[in-house]
């Protein structure tokens, strides 16, 4: 039961047209889980008459969201056509900003990549903005047409706040006010939405993750990567706070004395205790004190050595997973969620922290409380990409009140 803020209720009034768009969001939500799909099927499964389900079926295909793909097995008449997503055109441009690297692709309604290009990060915002929109450029000229009103996502490792459209704060680069939104609605027109990278990537696990996530409406994702990210999502959406601030759990205070500094400058935060950062120093630590070479190794190729058996590899993710369990255990007493789940790279090493990670999540929680599933992301290899497309994707096929 939500409060009606008077504010807010001129917007939300009844209207007849709302009911239409209610029935045209259900519609296209079975076309986008239960495709191929035909228009009978839909009008027994929702109750609607055959004729509306027809209506709206004929409005999306007007408006290039759904296409039909041939008939079905027929149950003794006609056969029946079966409908689908459109694929293959472009419908969203995703900008993934990581401290690493920035991805620009184009995906269609479903979610599938039409294509990509990865930049090196600069440090210098006014060289990496041109960059990104020169690379816009070159991105759309391979395609024939282009939608006017194509959406673009930007998830960005910072504060962002998707209202004002602002990139507030990057610490990891000291940028602060990053006006990369408005300069690519400037120059191309197009709506853009922009968000913290944890929060991008929970919108995806809502909309686009496994189907065991899918059917959870309170849950929490943690991103761990060069810093540790929360994304809330409350009730089927993101808890994003005033100017979507919320969910900086990578702050919080688990403990002293961390093997590495916070972002921030300090050495007691969740970040600095569980990291990636964290788990290259731990490593470090273990085996510099073997050796008197330095070693300089990335998290992909630490994960790659620990799945092989190297021991060192194995103590520090071990080590970082105790740290990971802490943190989700302090999420599980504030939020009682109902799953956490976590991406990053460590999640390529999952069978070998899973046990140690669960233990220390176990820790504090009153135990005649049903437990919180733990589950690895299932967002591929690129899940902050998957984020920023999910920006858009996830709007057009959300509620429409
Ligand atoms: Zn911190």
């Amino acid at each position: 039961m939500k409060r009606i803020y008077l504010q807010k209720a001129k917007h939300q009034v009844a209207r007849s047209k709302t009911i239409r768009g209610i029935n045209r969001q259900i519609v296209l939500n079975y076309v986008r889980d239960r495709s191929p799909i035909s228009r009978a099927e839909i009008a027994r499964e929702t109750n609607l008459q055959r004729s509306t389900v027809s209506a709206i079926v004929d409005e999306l295909q007007g408006d290039g969201l759904i296409e039909e793909i041939g008939a079905g097995d027929s149950t003794g008449g006609r056969k029946p056509t079966l409908l689908k997503l459109k694929s293959g055109t472009p419908f969203a441009l995703g900008i993934d900003v990581t401290p690493r690297n920035i991805t620009v692709a184009i995906c269609d309604l479903s979610g599938g990549v039409l294509a990509k290009s990865v930049l090196p990060i600069s440090p210098d915002v006014v060289f990496i903005t041109e960059q990104i929109l020169l690379e816009i450029d070159k991105i759309l000229a391979k395609f024939p047409a282009i939608p006017a009103d194509l959406g673009v996502g930007i998830s960005v490792p910072g504060i962002a706040d998707p209202n004002q459209g602002e990139a507030l704060v990057i610490p990891y680069f000291r940028w602060t006010n990053w006006d990369i939104s408005a300069r690519i609605g400037t120059k191309f027109g197009f709506p853009v939405i922009i968000d913290n990278d944890a929060n991008a990537i929970a919108l995806a696990e809502l909309w686009f993750g496994k189907e065991k996530i899918r059917k959870f409406s309170n849950f929490i994702s943690v991103l761990i990567g060069e810093g540790v990210g929360t994304g809330i999502v409350f009730e089927g959406q993101i808890y994003r706070g005033e100017r979507g601030a919320a969910g900086e759990f990578g702050h919080m205070t688990i403990g002293s004395n961390s093997p590495v500094q916070c972002s921030c400058g300090s050495y007691d935060c969740w970040e600095a205790h569980a990291s990636e950062k964290a788990i290259i120093a731990r490593y470090n630590k273990h085996h510099n004190s073997m050796s008197n070479n330095a070693s300089q190794v990335d998290i992909i190729q630490l994960v790659g050595l620990a799945n092989i058996g190297e021991e060192q590899a194995l103590a520090a993710l071990k080590e970082t997973a105790k740290y990971i369990g802490l943190g989700i255990a302090n999420l599980v007493v504030g939020f009682s969620p109902q799953c956490i789940v976590i991406s990053g790279a460590i999640t390529k090493a999952w069978d070998l922290i899973a046990e140690e990670v669960q233990i220390f999540a176990d820790r504090s929680i009153r135990h005649e409380l049903p437990k919180a599933v733990l589950i690895p992301s299932s967002l591929g290899d690129n899940p902050t990409l998957m984020g920023a497309l999910s920006l858009v994707l996830a709007r057009k096929f959300a509620s429409a009140t």
